[in-house]
């Protein structure tokens, strides 16, 4: 089986190069030839006169686990909302982690996404079979995919500056704590268990973040990085409460705190990055690694204004990324690019505004950086990740104008076919490697067990919300606060 296509007459759209029409060929996963009037050989043709090529869209932040969990969380800050969402929400078993990541990978080929970083929650009770059931998924759907377990060893409330009432009762830890060396072991047989599956599946490692795991595992995760050779994701200042809190606890701001264990390169990416000072953004850009822009959630959560429009103009790298559905809520790249494209217009001078191709080429080529693919181009030697959409709908306006009509315009209904590593995984719309009505018929029995924990949910919340949101309101937050910092330092 070699994968071969030949896409015949399509408009290109690649982020590098002028818009063009021409014929792409496809061989071994890769594009190897793009050309007019190419020649076909033994391989399927695809006609695509009638319609614009561009490279799959890379979402470089989510949580698969919460694809089916949209629309039951208020409008409350990320420490409410994670008692709320992640320590309140239903209990997985391994077919509702397939069904999850399975449901969550094709509403986003749906969308024009072709490949994700899924910083996915597997519990270490039954880390195996989770983390067989979601590979398992990406590889049937057939989405690319960098899963990254998402691990900690320190309880959630032990991050937080929680201030104790004399006489109250003290609150239930919310997570396990973990020995870290059980941790590892776990990760390590995920990594030697992912490799070599499939060429679009690919393992890195997730510590949720840095004050949720110990000293010790953040050590223990980047030497397995560094031995393996894979990526590591985590979050990192997404509130000004975590900014707080982690100076009280490392004594020093947690940039500094990072850099001096060694998690400053270009191997790790940090989901969010609202409260980091700008000399924090020039450091941990300087270093190479990857920030992760999720605009949507951010909005949710009230977390703040990440500052894209400076790092951007600074030549910082940057990806964007959905989150996920719990904060969201849905995995539409599309949308989280047209708020990411006017987000940024609420500071800075206009001549500074960040424009559609901005935030298109920070999806595509930071994206790439931040899973270190070789995806987000329609170049020679790129990954074969493209998304064929019909010219003739409403959303593409103008052929001078493509990349703002797909970015302001279009939320996917235009996606006929999307190819992921030379294969057909969408034709017209649909998939050609799972019964979608069956995935959709298990993700609605997961949405309706979700519904009925709802008032589950809301006990535990009620029994957290008084200290948490005590700890909340005693800080003063200007959501705009981090864009008021800039402008300063020069570059790297
Ligand atoms: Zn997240």
């Amino acid at each position: 089986l070699t994968n071969g296509l030949l896409i015949k007459a399509a408009t290109i759209l690649d982020p590098e190069t002028p818009l063009r029409v021409g014929d792409l060929r496809i061989a071994h996963g890769r594009i190897v030839e793009i050309g007019r009037r190419l020649r076909r050989e033994d391989e399927e043709e695809i006609d695509a006169s009638r319609m614009l090529a561009m490279p799959g869209l890379v979402n470089a932040h989510t949580h698969s686990g919460q694809s089916l969990d949209r629309g039951t969380a208020n409008n409350m800050p990320l420490d409410l909302w994670m008692v709320w969402s992640v320590y309140g929400g239903p209990e997985l078993t391994p077919e509702d982690a397939y069904t999850t990541a399975a449901c969550g990978a094709l509403e986003m080929l749906a969308s024009g996404c072709t490949s994700v970083l899924d910083q996915v929650y597997l519990p270490l009770e039954e880390f195996d079979a989770h983390a067989e059931a979601v590979l398992t998924a990406y590889a049937d759907v057939g989405m690319r995919a960098v899963v990254a377990p998402m691990v900690q060893d320190r309880d959630f409330l032990e991050s937080l500056e929680l201030e104790h009432d004399a006489g109250a009762r003290p609150l239930a830890p919310l997570s396990q704590t973990y020995e870290p060396r059980r941790v590892l072991d776990h990760l390590e047989r995920f990594v030697a268990s992912a490799a070599g599956r499939t060429a679009t599946l690919t393992a890195a490692l997730g510590p949720t973040a840095p004050q949720r795991c110990s000293d010790e595992l953040l050590g223990l995760i980047l030497e397995l990085a560094r031995r393996t050779g894979v990526g590591v994701h985590t979050h990192l200042l997404e509130t000004k409460t975590q900014r707080l809190a982690a100076e009280r606890r490392y004594g020093r701001p947690i940039v500094e705190h990072l850099a001096a264990l060694g998690y400053l390169s270009g191997d790790v990416s940090y989901a969010h990055g609202v409260w980091l000072t700008p000399d924090e953004f020039v450091q941990v850009g300087c270093a190479g690694a990857t920030i992760v822009h999720n605009p949507v959630s951010n909005l949710r959560l009230g977390s703040g204004v990440m500052p894209l429009q400076y790092l951007i103009r600074r030549g910082i790298a940057v990806a964007l990324g959905s989150d996920g559905a719990a904060s969201n809520d849905s995995q539409n790249l599309f949308e989280v690019l047209k708020v990411a494209s006017i987000l940024h217009t609420l500071y800075g001078a206009r001549r500074s505004w960040l424009q559609p191709e901005d935030v298109w080429r920070a999806c595509l080529l930071g994206g790439a950086g931040a899973l270190r693919a070789p995806v987000g181009r329609i170049a020679p030697d790129a990954a074969a990740d493209i998304v064929l959409l019909r010219l003739d709908r409403h959303a593409l306006g103008s052929r001078q104008r493509l990349v703002a009509s797909l970015i302001n315009a279009e939320h996917g209904e235009s996606v006929d076919t999307v190819v992921v590593g030379g294969r057909v995984v969408l034709r017209e719309g649909a998939s050609t490697g799972v019964d979608e009505v069956a995935v959709r018929q298990a993700g609605r029995a997961f949405m309706d067990r979700t519904a009925a924990c709802l008032p589950r949910r809301a006990r535990i919340y009620a029994a957290y919300e008084q200290a948490i949101g005590r700890s909340i309101d005693r800080v003063e937050i200007d959501t705009l606060e981090p864009v008021k910092w800039w402008p300063t330092p020069g570059g790297c």
